[in-house]
Protein backbone atom coordinates (compact mmCIF):
# COMPACT_ATOMS: atom_id res chain seq x y z
CA UNK A 1 0.00 0.00 0.00
CA UNK A 2 1.58 3.66 -0.92
CA UNK A 3 2.24 5.22 2.34
CA UNK A 4 3.67 9.14 2.91
CA UNK A 5 6.86 8.73 0.80
CA UNK A 6 5.53 7.06 -2.20
CA UNK A 7 2.57 9.68 -2.45
CA UNK A 8 4.43 12.62 -1.44
CA UNK A 9 7.23 11.59 -4.05
CA UNK A 10 3.73 11.41 -6.29
CA UNK A 11 2.83 14.46 -5.85
CA UNK A 12 6.22 16.10 -6.34
CA UNK A 13 5.66 14.07 -9.72
CA UNK A 14 3.05 15.67 -10.53
CA UNK A 15 4.28 19.03 -9.39
CA UNK A 16 6.91 18.36 -12.07
CA UNK A 17 5.20 17.03 -14.90
CA UNK A 18 1.51 17.91 -14.63
CA UNK A 19 1.40 21.61 -13.23
CA UNK A 20 1.02 23.61 -16.38
CA UNK A 21 -0.59 20.95 -18.58
CA UNK A 22 -4.40 20.89 -19.30
CA UNK A 23 -7.20 18.10 -18.51
CA UNK A 24 -8.66 17.16 -21.86
CA UNK A 25 -10.11 13.97 -21.14
CA UNK A 26 -10.75 11.63 -18.60
CA UNK A 27 -11.38 7.87 -19.09
CA UNK A 28 -12.89 6.30 -16.45
CA UNK A 29 -12.60 2.55 -16.85
CA UNK A 30 -13.69 0.85 -13.13
CA UNK A 31 -17.20 2.74 -12.49
CA UNK A 32 -17.04 2.31 -8.46
CA UNK A 33 -13.74 4.08 -8.07
CA UNK A 34 -15.32 7.81 -8.62
CA UNK A 35 -16.88 8.32 -4.81
CA UNK A 36 -18.41 11.64 -5.82
CA UNK A 37 -20.91 12.88 -8.19
CA UNK A 38 -21.10 17.02 -7.95
CA UNK A 39 -18.70 18.57 -9.46
CA UNK A 40 -18.70 15.65 -11.89
CA UNK A 41 -15.86 14.29 -13.33
CA UNK A 42 -16.25 15.75 -16.75
CA UNK A 43 -16.19 18.96 -14.98
CA UNK A 44 -12.54 18.88 -15.15
CA UNK A 45 -12.13 18.60 -18.62
CA UNK A 46 -10.63 22.24 -20.52
CA UNK A 47 -9.07 23.14 -17.02
CA UNK A 48 -5.54 23.40 -15.99
CA UNK A 49 -3.65 21.77 -13.59
CA UNK A 50 -2.37 24.21 -10.81
CA UNK A 51 -1.22 22.17 -7.81
CA UNK A 52 -0.18 18.57 -7.17
CA UNK A 53 0.19 18.02 -3.09
CA UNK A 54 -1.21 15.34 -0.32
CA UNK A 55 -3.27 14.85 2.75
CA UNK A 56 -2.18 11.51 4.24
CA UNK A 57 -2.32 9.41 1.89
CA UNK A 58 -4.26 11.19 0.07
CA UNK A 59 -3.22 12.73 -3.12
CA UNK A 60 -4.55 15.74 -4.30
CA UNK A 61 -4.49 17.36 -7.75
CA UNK A 62 -5.77 21.01 -8.01
CA UNK A 63 -6.99 21.83 -11.19
CA UNK A 64 -7.79 25.35 -11.97
CA UNK A 65 -9.90 25.22 -8.08
CA UNK A 66 -11.21 21.90 -8.19
CA UNK A 67 -9.60 19.17 -6.85
CA UNK A 68 -8.93 15.21 -8.17
CA UNK A 69 -8.02 13.25 -4.71
CA UNK A 70 -7.24 9.99 -4.90
CA UNK A 71 -6.80 7.49 -2.21
CA UNK A 72 -4.66 4.38 -4.12
CA UNK A 73 -5.59 1.84 -1.22
CA UNK A 74 -4.19 -1.46 -1.15
CA UNK A 75 -2.56 -1.98 -4.63
CA UNK A 76 -3.56 1.33 -6.52
CA UNK A 77 -0.57 3.20 -8.62
CA UNK A 78 -0.33 5.80 -10.64
CA UNK A 79 1.17 5.65 -13.93
CA UNK A 80 2.58 8.17 -15.87
CA UNK A 81 2.30 7.85 -19.54
CA UNK A 82 4.12 9.49 -22.73
CA UNK A 83 1.73 8.98 -25.48
CA UNK A 84 -1.92 7.93 -24.08
CA UNK A 85 -4.04 5.56 -26.41
CA UNK A 86 -7.42 7.85 -28.09
CA UNK A 87 -9.38 4.68 -27.81
CA UNK A 88 -11.59 4.62 -24.57
CA UNK A 89 -10.61 2.22 -22.68
CA UNK A 90 -13.01 -1.21 -21.91
CA UNK A 91 -14.73 -0.73 -19.01
CA UNK A 92 -14.08 -3.15 -16.01
CA UNK A 93 -11.29 -5.29 -18.02
CA UNK A 94 -8.47 -5.28 -16.09
CA UNK A 95 -6.58 -3.21 -13.48
CA UNK A 96 -6.98 0.39 -15.32
CA UNK A 97 -9.23 2.31 -13.12
CA UNK A 98 -9.26 6.40 -14.72
CA UNK A 99 -6.68 7.45 -17.42
CA UNK A 100 -6.38 11.20 -17.33
CA UNK A 101 -5.57 12.74 -20.50
CA UNK A 102 -3.58 15.97 -20.42
CA UNK A 103 -1.90 18.36 -22.75
CA UNK A 104 -0.03 21.54 -23.64
CA UNK A 105 1.57 23.75 -21.10
CA UNK A 106 5.13 25.62 -21.76
CA UNK A 107 6.85 23.98 -24.78
CA UNK A 108 4.89 21.04 -24.57
CA UNK A 109 2.25 21.91 -28.00
CA UNK A 110 1.29 18.53 -29.25
CA UNK A 111 2.24 15.74 -26.72
CA UNK A 112 -0.49 13.77 -25.29
CA UNK A 113 0.68 12.35 -22.25
CA UNK A 114 -1.23 11.66 -18.56
CA UNK A 115 -1.56 9.00 -16.00
CA UNK A 116 -3.60 5.59 -15.57
CA UNK A 117 -4.60 5.22 -11.92
CA UNK A 118 -4.75 1.11 -11.48
CA UNK A 119 -5.55 -1.43 -9.28
CA UNK A 120 -4.30 -4.96 -8.92
CA UNK A 121 -6.48 -7.70 -7.84
CA UNK A 122 -9.58 -8.53 -7.18
CA UNK A 123 -10.71 -6.16 -3.59
CA UNK A 124 -11.41 -2.97 -5.11
CA UNK A 125 -10.29 0.12 -2.94
CA UNK A 126 -9.49 2.66 -4.96
CA UNK A 127 -11.32 5.91 -4.59
CA UNK A 128 -11.42 8.73 -6.68
CA UNK A 129 -13.07 12.05 -5.49
CA UNK A 130 -13.83 15.30 -7.11
CA UNK A 131 -14.58 18.30 -4.80
CA UNK A 132 -14.66 21.92 -4.25
CA UNK A 133 -12.39 21.58 -1.07
CA UNK A 134 -10.17 18.33 -0.40
CA UNK A 135 -11.56 18.59 3.00
CA UNK A 136 -14.77 17.52 1.64
CA UNK A 137 -13.45 13.84 0.91
CA UNK A 138 -14.48 12.45 4.47
CA UNK A 139 -11.28 10.31 4.96
CA UNK A 140 -9.29 13.97 4.96
CA UNK A 141 -11.81 15.26 7.33
CA UNK A 142 -10.77 12.79 9.95
CA UNK A 143 -7.33 12.88 9.41
CA UNK A 144 -5.26 13.55 12.28
CA UNK A 145 -1.88 15.13 12.17
CA UNK A 146 0.90 14.71 9.31
CA UNK A 147 3.23 12.23 10.49
CA UNK A 148 6.33 14.70 9.42
CA UNK A 149 5.25 17.53 10.86
CA UNK A 150 4.74 16.43 14.70
CA UNK A 151 7.44 17.42 16.99
CA UNK A 152 8.40 14.97 20.10
CA UNK A 153 5.93 16.73 22.56
CA UNK A 154 2.97 16.71 19.93
CA UNK A 155 3.93 12.70 19.61
CA UNK A 156 3.98 12.15 23.11
CA UNK A 157 0.75 14.20 23.82
CA UNK A 158 -0.94 12.18 20.91
CA UNK A 159 -0.08 8.71 22.21
CA UNK A 160 -1.08 9.51 26.09
CA UNK A 161 -4.21 9.26 25.86
CA UNK A 162 -4.43 6.01 23.69
CA UNK A 163 -4.71 2.66 25.78
CA UNK A 164 -4.35 0.47 22.36
CA UNK A 165 -1.33 -1.16 20.75
CA UNK A 166 1.34 1.01 19.25
CA UNK A 167 0.83 -1.11 15.96
CA UNK A 168 -2.46 -0.26 15.56
CA UNK A 169 -1.98 3.26 16.94
CA UNK A 170 0.53 4.41 14.33
CA UNK A 171 -1.61 3.03 11.29
CA UNK A 172 -4.85 4.78 12.65
CA UNK A 173 -5.38 7.97 10.08
CA UNK A 174 -7.36 9.47 12.84
CA UNK A 175 -4.31 9.49 14.89
CA UNK A 176 -1.70 10.05 12.85
CA UNK A 177 -1.98 10.51 8.91
CA UNK A 178 0.51 8.96 6.78
CA UNK A 179 1.81 6.00 8.06
CA UNK A 180 0.38 2.31 6.95
CA UNK A 181 1.35 -1.50 7.57
CA UNK A 182 4.90 -1.29 5.44
CA UNK A 183 6.40 1.57 7.17
CA UNK A 184 4.91 1.21 11.08
CA UNK A 185 7.20 -2.32 10.95
CA UNK A 186 9.65 -0.27 10.09
CA UNK A 187 9.26 2.25 12.11
CA UNK A 188 8.73 0.05 15.00
CA UNK A 189 12.06 -2.22 14.32
CA UNK A 190 14.32 1.22 14.12
CA UNK A 191 12.86 2.32 17.18
CA UNK A 192 13.41 -1.10 19.12
CA UNK A 193 10.37 -1.72 20.52
CA UNK A 194 7.75 -3.67 20.63
CA UNK A 195 4.30 -3.65 18.19
CA UNK A 196 2.22 -4.61 21.16
CA UNK A 197 3.34 -1.88 23.75
CA UNK A 198 0.75 -0.15 24.44
CA UNK A 199 0.98 3.54 23.27
CA UNK A 200 0.04 5.83 26.76
CA UNK A 201 3.05 3.04 28.30
CA UNK A 202 5.82 4.02 26.30
CA UNK A 203 8.77 5.61 28.58
CA UNK A 204 10.95 8.91 27.67
CA UNK A 205 13.43 7.16 26.22
CA UNK A 206 11.30 4.85 23.95
CA UNK A 207 8.92 8.20 22.88
CA UNK A 208 12.46 9.49 21.77
CA UNK A 209 13.20 6.38 19.96
CA UNK A 210 10.25 6.06 18.01
CA UNK A 211 9.81 10.06 17.27
CA UNK A 212 13.31 9.71 15.55
CA UNK A 213 12.66 6.67 13.95
CA UNK A 214 9.57 8.17 12.45
CA UNK A 215 11.34 10.86 10.91
CA UNK A 216 14.39 8.55 9.71
CA UNK A 217 12.34 6.09 8.33
CA UNK A 218 10.44 8.27 6.41
CA UNK A 219 12.48 11.08 5.40
CA UNK A 220 14.58 8.16 4.13
CA UNK A 221 11.87 6.29 1.92
CA UNK A 222 11.07 9.78 0.71
CA UNK A 223 14.80 10.29 -0.40
CA UNK A 224 14.63 6.92 -2.02
CA UNK A 225 11.29 7.71 -3.75
CA UNK A 226 11.70 11.28 -5.16
CA UNK A 227 13.42 11.44 -8.74
CA UNK A 228 11.93 7.76 -8.94
CA UNK A 229 10.28 7.27 -11.87
CA UNK A 230 6.63 6.80 -11.16
CA UNK A 231 6.69 3.44 -12.82
CA UNK A 232 9.69 2.31 -10.42
CA UNK A 233 8.90 3.51 -7.13
CA UNK A 234 7.63 0.82 -5.75
CA UNK A 235 10.48 -1.66 -6.46
CA UNK A 236 12.39 1.04 -4.32
CA UNK A 237 9.94 0.64 -1.40
CA UNK A 238 10.61 -2.60 -1.05
CA UNK A 239 14.38 -2.45 -1.47
CA UNK A 240 14.50 -0.06 1.85
CA UNK A 241 12.91 -2.24 4.33
CA UNK A 242 14.56 -3.99 7.54
CA UNK A 243 11.83 -6.40 8.68
CA UNK A 244 8.39 -5.34 6.28
CA UNK A 245 7.44 -8.32 4.32
CA UNK A 246 10.98 -10.12 4.90
CA UNK A 247 9.45 -13.16 7.38
CA UNK A 248 11.91 -15.50 7.48
CA UNK A 249 14.95 -13.30 6.27
CA UNK A 250 17.63 -12.40 8.52
CA UNK A 251 17.37 -9.13 10.60
CA UNK A 252 20.05 -6.17 8.79
CA UNK A 253 20.80 -5.45 12.09
CA UNK A 254 20.96 -8.33 14.66
CA UNK A 255 20.87 -11.67 12.00
CA UNK A 256 18.02 -12.92 13.78
CA UNK A 257 15.63 -14.53 12.15
CA UNK A 258 12.73 -11.92 11.16
CA UNK A 259 8.82 -13.20 12.63
CA UNK A 260 5.33 -12.41 11.38
CA UNK A 261 2.00 -12.33 13.24
CA UNK A 262 -0.38 -12.47 11.44
CA UNK A 263 -4.57 -11.22 11.26
CA UNK A 264 -7.41 -12.09 9.61
CA UNK A 265 -6.51 -10.00 6.52
CA UNK A 266 -2.96 -8.48 7.05
CA UNK A 267 0.09 -8.88 9.01
CA UNK A 268 2.84 -7.84 10.95
CA UNK A 269 6.79 -8.63 10.90
CA UNK A 270 8.93 -7.23 13.31
CA UNK A 271 12.54 -8.64 14.82
CA UNK A 272 12.10 -10.37 18.09
CA UNK A 273 15.76 -9.70 19.06
CA UNK A 274 15.56 -6.40 18.41
CA UNK A 275 12.16 -5.04 19.16
CA UNK A 276 10.84 -7.75 22.49
CA UNK A 277 13.89 -8.93 24.27
CA UNK A 278 14.12 -12.06 22.30
CA UNK A 279 10.46 -13.27 23.13
CA UNK A 280 8.47 -14.13 20.48
CA UNK A 281 5.34 -12.61 20.31
CA UNK A 282 2.07 -14.81 20.03
CA UNK A 283 1.14 -15.77 16.56
CA UNK A 284 -1.36 -18.98 15.87
CA UNK A 285 0.81 -19.42 12.38
CA UNK A 286 4.09 -18.49 13.49
CA UNK A 287 5.14 -22.28 14.64
CA UNK A 288 4.43 -23.18 10.80
CA UNK A 289 6.90 -20.61 9.39
CA UNK A 290 9.65 -20.60 11.27
CA UNK A 291 11.44 -24.33 12.95
ZN1 LIG B 1 17.09 -7.50 14.75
Amino acid sequence: MPELPEVEALAAFLQEHAVGRTVTRLDLAAVQAIKTFDPPLSSLAGLEVTGATRHGKFLDLDVSGLHLVVHLARAGWLHWREGLPTAPPKPGKGPLALRVHLAGGPGRDGEANGFDLTEQGTRKGLAVYVVRNPAEVPGIARLGPDALELDVEQLGALLAGRHAQLKGTLTDQTVLAGVGNAYSDEILHAARISPFKMADKLTDDELLRLHAALREVLTGALDRQLGQRAATMKGEKRAGLQVHARTGLPCPVCGDTVREVSFADTSLQYCATCQTGGKPLADRRMSKLLR
